[in-house]
């Protein structure tokens, strides 16, 4: 069994003027392809995880290769979902009425979200999840790192924080590419994850 590259839910322009056609070529053509890549390879050469899916192999797999190439499969995809052409401005119905409970107000997450994310030190990734008990949370996690590994959190949304999301557009100004991010944000797919 091996796995493929999903296709993008939009054009590879789609997303500008705030993300561009050439991230897309990187991002998704090559560094998403070569996780996708990597994880088959190490796949061909270790049958204990065969025939387990994306999220079972990141449950049982060790930290390493495998983890790390099946994570970032994993994370990708999540993400490239997490953006629209139609995104931004602001959720409504379940989801808005969870964020407001949770953390004040709207305004209030979107400002502790970006902080969050400002401040993930290195590579990684900030997480929207939701906790066992229902309420929303954020959770950073470093390198290939995902809240998917841990079964008591449900992944709402996210943004890929390494740097080779956002350095031929905005080069090193990560809070430039998370202002633009805002205006990608596809709530109907957070609400979507929210059940
Ligand atoms: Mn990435």
């Amino acid at each position: 069994m091996s796995f493929e590259l999903p296709k993008l839910p939009y054009e590879k322009n789609a997303l500008e003027p705030h993300i561009s056609e050439e991230t897309i070529n990187y991002h998704y053509g090559k560094h998403h392809q070569t996780y996708v890549n990597n994880l088959n390879n190490l796949l061909a050469e270790n049958k204990d995880y065969a025939n387990l899916s994306l999220e079972e192999i990141i449950q049982k797999a060790p930290s390493g290769g495998i983890f790390n190439n099946a994570a970032q499969v994993w994370n990708h995809t999540f993400y490239w979902n997490s953006l629209s052409p139609n995104g931004g401005g602001k959720p409504t119905g379940a989801l808005l009425e969870s964020l407001e409970k949770s953390f004040g107000s709207f305004d209030a997450f979107v400002e502790e979200f970006t902080k969050q994310a400002t401040d993930n030190f290195g590579s990684g990734w900030t997480w929207l999840v939701k906790k066992s008990d229902g309420s929303l949370a954020i959770v950073n996690t470093s390198n290939a790192d995902t809240p998917v590994k841990d079964k008591s959190l449900t992944p709402i949304l996210t943004v890929d924080i390494w740097e080779h999301a956002y350095y031929i557009d905005y080069r090193n100004a990560r809070p430039e590419y998370l202002k633009h991010f805002w205006e990608l944000v596809n709530w109907e797919f957070a609400s979507k994850n929210l059940g």
